[in-house]
């Protein structure tokens, strides 16, 4: 048996700085070695002769040395080093620089194989710092090569000969980790050729073998994984079954507005699962604007009128007041009593709040982070809604959940998420939709611009503020910045506020204010003291403000789509048309693309398909950040058929053996513990 556990640096060529660099790309155990999967790879196994080169390929050939090396200093420090090849078919000139190791590398009459970029003009051909083997050898050429991730320090050849080293170590000695059924009928390969494989494939038809199965294993796993979690909350705990008497609708027929259809659908799955005694975790997608927080509302009113406790929390302070006046104005005739807890209270409010709530005399509390500190407690807390789940990660969602007794929990996301992203990211959670926006909404109109039309739009910008509107200018930086070209915060307002819209009440927020000062803008903001508010991306999540009708954002080409329809929605709240206007630069083809996009569509959803789709999942609002790694080999755009399929082998096999104890699955058992220990942060 081989330790897989076994400290990478006594692997063969590993020595006291190549570990180092190797800890760096988080790579520390042998099996961290084998596992450290390509990025890409380069056929170098394609063979041609001389004379066939194409200026411009990357190219190998099989060639005799006919010239000592020559070397040719054309400055201090810088020597150019030519060596001279020939097979039948033509003569062909070597090229590197201020390679002096190679000086005596070649021997006259010998054949070696070469592999590099070709330069051929009319009467020379030459190949460019190529790389090299013996004739016999397949090291760095005449095989797929193998490229890997950004790998700092460490050149690719080195990486590349530490995990050969690695793999002839485990070289068919690695325990099977899917069980045989699987394997079978699925005709999958065995993991020993499949690691192989991965690395070094034989050609790319056992690539595809190889990848296929390392993906179904990867995905697998995780879907169990998660499917676990859900089945323990389901199963193992006893959670609360608020009260039938409850009414939803009580609270529902007060309402100033008509709940949508697709509102009520959702209320209907939240209260199904409040009254059922499973505990609910259920995450509420729906576009922005698409009415969440009166489904929090009523979901809020229900617990409360069951005899628990409630809390809302939600990314910043901003957000929390919003949503603490909108609360409190509704659910006060009630008789319901909503509280606000956030960073920036003095200590005597922040304590009679925490009394309160522990002896019970607020209903509902609403807040930002500082609602998971150790000394926030509660008196009967039944049910947990957090807000922009995105900014939360699972581990967070349990914290707030351990000061109550298995509360039900609503987590919303204003990010629409393709479902198969959803699937693997929310797996513990079951999945409500609000598929359909309030009627009389009004589309929102977009633009995309370039510099040149800068003049029109300022003047749109004037003659909204003239007509009573306000307006929001975003950009990708707080101050300038050397290395980024893009708009600042800063810069902007400077330019805004003196010269083009002085006639006008110009203010910029950012996260580096204080919360006071931040406090303060957004109320004038609200308040329509401002008439244009300059900011980062801060104002990205829940700010409402029904008055403001232009979003204009600086350098769009730098935000991802999801972001940029987040930011959209920050307008067209009231009853005024509403216009967003994307500046970009730049003339490339995906930004074109993903403007395009923007400007065609309103359906978030749509957006975030796309999104994935142009800049995959690793790009995806960060999957880090929602304590769910990012895979090793699975692409959630590439894979997505698979991951439909290992869907409902997963929940096939769960069903089955639902704590995976039959010996079949032991297998799986052991790596899901594995995954749920080292992977998910619970
Ligand atoms: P979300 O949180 O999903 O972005 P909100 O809950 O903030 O959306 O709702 C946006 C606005 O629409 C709020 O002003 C809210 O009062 C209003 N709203 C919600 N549901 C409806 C509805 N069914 N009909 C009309 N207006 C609604
Ligand atoms: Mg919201």
């Amino acid at each position: 048996m081989v330790d897989l556990l076994k400290d990478a640096k006594y692997i063969k060529g590993v020595g006291p700085n190549r570990i180092k660099q190797l800890n760096k790309l988080g790579i520390y155990t042998l099996e961290d070695v084998i596992t450290y999967y390509p990025r890409g790879y380069e056929n170098r196994g394609i063979k041609k002769k001389i004379a066939e080169l194409v200026n411009g390929e990357e190219a190998l050939i099989e060639a005799k040395c006919v010239s000592k090396m020559a070397e040719i200093k054309i400055r201090k420090n810088m020597s150019i080093y030519k060596l001279i090849v020939r097979d039948e078919t033509a003569t062909c000139t070597l090229t590197w620089f201020n390679s002096f190791y190679l000086k005596n590398k070649f021997k006259i009459g010998e054949t070696y194989k070469f592999f590099g970029k070709v330069k051929r003009s009319i009467n020379t051909i030459e190949i460019m710092t190529p790389i090299f083997d013996e004739k016999d050898e397949n090291k760095n050429t005449g095989r797929i090569i193998p490229i890997y991730p950004s790998i700092g320090e460490l050149p690719q050849n080195s990486l590349r000969k530490i995990i050969e080293n690695a793999l002839t170590e485990v070289e068919g000695k690695l325990p099977e980790t899917l069980p045989d059924y699987l394997i079978k009928e699925y005709k999958l390969m065995e993991r020993n050729e499949a690691i192989k494989n991965i690395h070094f494939p034989e050609n790319f038809s056992k690539y595809n073998e190889a990848r296929k199965r390392l993906v179904f294993e990867e995905l697998l796993i995780m879907q169990l994984a998660l499917l676990t979690l859900k089945n323990n909350y389901d199963k193992t705990i006893q959670g609360i079954k608020f009260k039938k008497e409850a009414k939803m609708y009580d609270m529902i027929n007060s309402l100033p507005f008509k709940l949508t259809n697709a509102q009520i659908k959702v209320l209907e799955e939240i209260d199904k699962d409040m009254e059922s005694k499973k505990t609910m975790n259920r995450l509420l997608q729906g576009d922005v604007g698409s009415g969440k927080t009166a489904v929090a509302m009523v979901a809020t009113y229900k617990a409360v009128k069951s005899g628990y406790q409630v809390a809302v929390m939600v990314p910043t302070a901003i957000l929390a007041k919003q949503h603490y006046e909108n609360f409190k104005n509704m659910l006060a005739k009630f008789d319901i009593k909503c509280e606000l807890l956030v960073s920036g209270m003095t200590k005597k409010q922040k304590e009679s709040v925490l009394d309160n709530l522990k002896n019970g005399k607020i209903d509902v509390i609403i807040g930002t982070h500082a609602l998971l500190q150790e000394n926030v407690e509660f008196n009967k807390l039944g049910l947990v809604v957090t807000d922009e789940q995105h900014r939360f990660g699972v581990r967070q969602r349990g914290v707030i959940s351990s000061k109550g007794e298995n509360p039900d929990v609503l987590v919303m996301s204003a990010t629409p998420i393709p479902r198969t992203l959803a699937l693997i990211l929310y797996g513990d959670l079951d999945i409500s939709i609000i598929d359909e926006l309030p009627p009389n909404r009004q589309k929102i109109d977009t633009f995309a611009v370039t510099p040149s039309k800068e003049e029109r739009v300022n003047n749109f910008i004037k003659q909204q503020i003239n007509e009573g509107r306000q307006i929001y200018i975003v950009c990708p930086l707080v101050e300038e910045s050397e290395e980024i070209n893009a708009k600042s915060v800063l810069e902007i307002a400077q330019k805004y506020k003196n010269d083009t819209f002085k006639e006008y009440k110009v203010e910029y927020i950012h996260g580096k204010l204080n919360k006071k000062e931040k406090d303060s803008i957004m109320e004038n903001f609200k308040n329509g003291k401002i008439d244009i508010l300059i900011s980062t991306t801060v104002i990205e999540v829940g700010v409402d403000v029904p008055n403001a009708t232009i979003m204009v954002i600086e350098n769009a080409e730098r935000f991802g789509l999801a972001t940029l329809h987040q930011l959209r929605g920050r307008v067209g709240r009231g009853k005024y048309k509403s216009y967003c206007i994307l500046k970009y630069k730049g003339n490339g083809e995906q930004t074109k693309e993903r403007m395009k996009i923007m400007v065609e569509t309103n359906d978030g959803f749509k957006i975030s398909e796309k999104d994935l789709e142009l800049r995959g999942s690793g790009e995806f609002f960060g999957t880090k950040q929602h304590g769910i790694p990012e895979f090793k080999i699975a692409n959630l755009f590439q894979d997505v058929e698979m991951l439909k399929n290992i869907q409902s082998l997963a929940i096939k096999i769960i069903n089955e053996d639902s704590k995976l104890e039959s010996d079949k699955n032991k297998k799986l058992k052991k790596q899901i513990l594995k995954t749920l220990t080292e992977r998910i942060e619970i």
